[in-house]
């Protein structure tokens, strides 16, 4: 049946489109039906690649979720089509479906650990797919099995172990075989290669250029990697608050984005050019599904806004090359250059200060890390004996002074958190740390009892994934003031109210979030909560450990402000250990690159980053997307 089905209605390899058109999703709630999709049309073609990006929440999972008929439980497509080479599949009975998915349209999902069986060796997930969807069967489709892990990259042995034992970004490549490996026509990849470094990340885009070439793939790409985008796709979709609100070919898109928010997103981008100045953040947050007034649903953070925005929703004009979904491009009107967004998104005076305040550069040292090793017992036998120790970090020497930040990059296992997490003493029972940690001259790794608490205010850290650091059973105004209470105990209750009161607004949450729990909030803003109360304590020196990559871009922005302010204002030290060149280029004074534990090069952060001399930084970099802006003739009309 599965193979009838194939036969039917498949067009020739890279041929075939995908059509959504009008597609209206809602979600069922206890408040009612919520739209989630408005209205959404696009075309996806064989070989051709289309970037679905925008903020979270606004719909571009769900989007991929109903193209393949998975919608979670409560989710309906009322309204439009979704065609398969003209077969509307939305129209189709699931056992027809079925077969479908996977063969035709392939799905790379967010998070890799609900896709593969945790009983099942990732080898036998691989040939399962491969023999469910292609006439290979036995040590044939076994040998292809093993020929895609090789392809994704996965070290030899992957096929026989269990997800379980496979890194997040180990897993993450398996899934991606899995799904390659039934040779689809097309494939929705949410967020495909987040989890995964960045020279991993570039040999599985090449990879999908390849299959692109060679079997005419056709890509949906749902990311918040603009850079990524500029460097691969053909088409730009960009998704606000449910609905499209512009529709582009890539080229026009990077060199003048039409919409007021992809001219606002573009601007938040960090990147070495801005470092002077702060980020054009945009203000506010997408608004969530209950929320959505009529008329556009920009308007309260758009710097063109009018009252004619007011209502009804914009439409969706046809323009020379592209879409936008603006009163701005209705006929007769004057449509704003990307020049006026960037004058109206100008920081506020308070950010302006920051410019120009010289950081202290030539200071005594906040901190001196001297030969740090930090080693991870081995354990044997019955009686669990230490039989040796791995060296995560060997011989790391390093000094951080005031009001700068010292970039930890490199990839994964190379050492950066290990090294975070033994200066804020978070390893002091897991771990042999050696080699000194001198902050303001005292020895960090020799304090004890109330000392030790003290040292412990001074230097905070923030991590990347806050669900695990904050405690599901404090309200936030608890979460912000247990920290206080614990380091600073000098303040009184109406001081601590108010410092906590300064801290939300600081870091942009909402008014009402004191009250609230930290499961009610997006991941974004669980990460603002996380930085809020790092910062309560007001420390000397904050190790951030990847703290914007969860965030979008205009909250990254928010955030990277916010932590720059706070820099200049308390002349605060950061370690920051990030993937993301472009927030080092924007951030960083020094760059640290690691690799196997050591650090390889170190330096001013222009002259790492123009200039690297170590072969390893060389192809870190090199790996690492950038945001290609051609020059194009059309431009917004
Ligand atoms: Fe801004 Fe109005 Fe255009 Fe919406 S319709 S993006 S509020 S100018």
């Amino acid at each position: 049946m599965a193979d009838q089905e194939r036969a039917q209605g498949r067009s020739a390899r890279g041929q075939g489109r995908l059509e959504v058109q009008d597609l209206d999703v809602r979600i069922d709630t206890d408040a009612g039906s919520l739209a989630v999709v408005d209205a959404l049309s696009l075309a996806l073609t064989q070989g051709q690649t289309v970037a679905l990006v925008g903020e979270s929440g606004c719909g571009k999972s769900i989007t991929a979720l109903a193209l393949m008929r998975l919608l979670p439980e409560g989710g309906r497509v009322v309204g439009g089509q979704v065609k398969l080479d003209g077969q509307d599949l939305l129209a189709l009975p699931e056992a027809r479906m079925r077969p479908l998915r996977g063969r035709r349209i392939g799905m790379i999902f967010q998070e890799p650990a609900t896709s593969l069986d945790p009983v099942m060796t990732v080898g036998e997930q691989v040939v399962e797919a491969i023999e469910r969807h292609l006439p290979l069967h036995g040590a044939a489709a076994r040998e292809r099995a093993r020929q895609w892990l090789r392809r994704v990259e996965l070290p030899e042995g992957a096929f026989e172990r269990y997800p379980f034992t496979l890194s997040g970004g180990q897993k993450q490549r398996a899934m991606i075989a899995m799904v390659l490996a039934t040779e689809p026509d097309y494939l929705l990849a949410d967020e495909p290669t987040t989890a995964l470094d960045v020279t991993v990340q570039a040999q599985i885009m090449e990879l999908l250029r390849e299959l692109q070439r060679e079997q005419g793939l056709g890509l949906l790409l749902i990311t918040h990697d603009l850079a990524l985008v500029s460097g691969f796709a053909q088409q730009v979709a960009l998704m606000y608050a449910g609905q499209l609100v512009e529709l582009a070919p890539a080229e026009a898109f990077f060199h003048a984005p039409a919409h007021p928010y992809a001219q606002a997103l573009l601007r938040a981008l960090p990147d070495a050019r801005r470092r002077d100045e702060p980020l054009a953040a945009i203000a506010g947050s997408v608004p969530g599904l209950s929320e959505r007034l009529p008329g556009c649903r920009f308007k309260s953070r758009c710097p063109h806004a009018m009252p004619v925005c007011g209502e009804p929703v914009p439409l969706f004009r046809p323009g020379k090359g592209r879409q936008v979904r603006c009163v701005l491009y209705a006929p007769g009107a004057v449509p704003p250059s990307p020049g006026d967004t960037a004058a109206a998104l100008q920081p506020s005076s308070a950010q302006r200060a920051l410019k120009g305040v010289p950081p202290a550069a030539g200071s005594v040292p906040l901190l001196q890390v001297k030969n740090l090793s930090v080693g991870f017992p081995v354990r044997k036998g019955l009686l669990r004996r230490v039989v040796g120790h791995v060296e995560a970090v060997r011989e790391l020497s390093f000094d951080m002074r005031p009001g700068r930040t010292l970039a930890l990059v490199g990839e994964s296992g190379s050492g950066k958190t290990t090294t975070g997490k033994a200066i804020v003493q978070l390893l002091r029972r897991q771990a042999r740390v050696r080699g000194q940690a001198l902050l303001e001259g005292v020895d960090l790794f020799a304090l004890e009892g109330d000392a030790l608490r003290e040292a412990r205010a001074q230097a905070q850290i923030v991590f990347q994934d806050p669900f695990g650091s904050l405690n599901p059973r404090l309200r936030v105004a608890e979460l912000l003031e247990e920290g206080l209470q614990a380091l600073l105990p000098q303040l009184g209750a109406e001081q601590r109210r108010e410092r906590v009161q300064a801290l939300a607004r600081q870091v942009g949450l909402p008014a009402d979030a004191l009250q609230r729990w930290p499961h009610e909030f997006s991941g974004g803003q669980r990460q603002r909560i996380a930085i809020a109360r790092a910062l309560a304590v007001a420390p000397k020196l904050l190790v951030c450990d990847e703290p914007t990559s969860a965030l979008d871009v205009s909250v990254q922005a928010q955030i990277l402000n916010l932590l720059r302010e706070l820099q200049q204002q308390l002349g605060l030290a950061y370690l920051f250990i990030t993937h993301n060149i472009g927030v080092v280029g924007y951030l960083a004074h020094e760059v640290a690159v690691m690799q196997g534990g050591r650090i390889v090069e170190m330096g001013p952060a222009e002259q790492v980053l123009q200039e690297p001399r170590h072969e390893y930084t060389k192809s870190l970099l090199a790996a690492v997307p950038r945001l290609v802006v051609r020059q194009t003739a059309d431009g917004p009309k």
